[in-house]
């Protein structure tokens, strides 16, 4: 067994820690309290290939693995979970669909695009009244003659505010689960708008927007894989999805960690810094173990995913782990800042509202329960 990063890796960790250091820290507090959407260094990772990690090089990506992007997400996302999401969707929601599923002309079309950022990808799966119940979608699509037309909201979408590509999961048949198909939507048809930007708890910078279809007329070659292929499509994506919400996650539990240190290092009270406090000790000292323990079984997944092995099962626990164990993470280290820590503008505090959604997007933590549970109930997905 080698527990060392192959060199590939290693470049890639070193190189988004420089640019996070460099380009994201003096700049993002910026746009996270404007709640706006950072532009410029959504540019500079365009350039830097991030947008395009998993993306093949015959399309212009970088042609990495999972466990690349994965790298990339940690980084960023100790500093940055809002611009680590915007990555995250176009490489993994918009993006990795289509290189699985899209035809020759479909990749063509809209992976080189996606992987130079000259358009953004979103994925709109979840509506007002299904989400964890995917089953349940009624958003319509209808065939008439060459052209779909489709109609309904969809929710929560990540970057829908500023996509110029949709992957869609649509209703084509009454059928609850081989009723629903994929689609590939250019956001500039008409018949397509965006109806709400939510404001958000927190990830402030990373656009969150409710989107509807009014009788939405795209091409018929627009379907992504086949009619009825919808639901298999969106399991697949939110399975290889997860991964890199957990690695987000393992960022953040980072981030907080690295701020508890240096803020328990030079506090004083009762005549010692904190960090001498052996209660503080102890909490730094369980932050340190569940990041090593959610490190080690995310790049375990990476390393199944990326060998061609079943990782499902795995993904959901690398989800349901790292995501919790980063709430309890940053609200340790939060406890350590004392009153400071509850105060806007400190880092602490925006990192303690950004956490929170990871235990419930790309899947809540009870669907993860739900999917180990059967996995290991019914012996399936290895
Ligand atoms: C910041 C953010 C970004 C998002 N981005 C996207 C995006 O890009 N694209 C997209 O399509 N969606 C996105 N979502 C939506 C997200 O995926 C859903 O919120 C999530 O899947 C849960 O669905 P729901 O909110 O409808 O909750 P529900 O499904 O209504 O669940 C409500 C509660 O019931 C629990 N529950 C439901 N069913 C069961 C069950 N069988 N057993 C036990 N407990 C159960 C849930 O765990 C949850 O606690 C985003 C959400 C957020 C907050």
């Amino acid at each position: 067994m080698d527990f060392t990063l192959p060199p590939e890796h290693e470049a890639v960790r070193t190189t988004v820690r420089d640019y996070t250091k460099q380009k994201v820290e003096p700049s993002i507090e910026e746009f996270e309290s404007r709640a706006t959407f950072p532009h410029a260094l959504i540019e500079t990772a365009a350039e830097m290939g991030l947008l395009g990690i998993i993306i093949p090089d015959k399309y212009g990506g970088a042609g990495l693995d999972t466990l690349a992007l994965v790298l990339a997400v940690e980084e960023i996302s100790k500093v940055s979970p809002a611009l680590a999401l915007i990555i995250c969707a176009n490489n993994s929601l918009a993006g990795a669909p289509i290189i699985a599923h899209g035809n020759d002309a479909q990749k063509e079309k809209y992976l080189t695009g996606l992987a130079r950022g000259d358009i953004y990808g979103c994925y709109a799966m979840t509506e007002p009244n299904a989400g964890s119940d995917v089953a349940s979608l009624r958003a319509k699509a209808t065939l008439e003659g060459d052209t779909w037309v489709l109609s309904g909201t969809k929710t929560l979408i990540t970057n829908g505010s500023i996509a110029d590509v949709v992957i869609g999961i649509f209703r084509t048949s009454i059928h609850p689960h081989k009723g629903l198909s994929a689609f590939i939507i250019d956001t500039a048809t008409e018949g397509f708008a965006v109806t709400r930007v939510e404001n958000k708890m927190g990830l402030s910078a990373s656009p969150t927007a409710e989107i509807y279809f009014d009788g939405c007329r795209i091409p018929r070659e627009n379907l992504l894989g086949s009619i009825g292929d919808g639901f298999r499509i969106a399991m697949q994506t939110m399975n290889s999805g997860r991964v890199y919400i957990a690695a987000q996650a393992l960022g953040i539990a980072e981030g907080a960690l690295n701020l508890a240190l240096g803020y328990a290092g030079t506090r004083k009270t009762f005549g010692k810094i904190i960090a001498e406090h052996q209660v503080i000790q102890h909490s730094l000292a369980d932050m340190a173990t569940e990041i090593e323990l959610a490190r080690s079984i995310i790049y375990r997944t990476c390393f199944l995913k990326d060998s061609g092995a079943p990782y499902v099962k795995l993904a959901s626990m690398s989800k349901l782990f790292a995501t919790e164990m980063a709430c309890r993470t940053v609200d340790r280290a939060l406890q350590i800042f004392g009153g400071v820590g509850y105060i806007r503008g400190n880092r602490i505090e925006r990192l303690y509202r950004d956490v929170r959604a990871l235990p419930i997007y790309e899947g809540t933590s009870e669907i993860q329960k739900n999917i180990i549970a059967n996995a290991i109930l019914n012996n399936k997905f290895s």
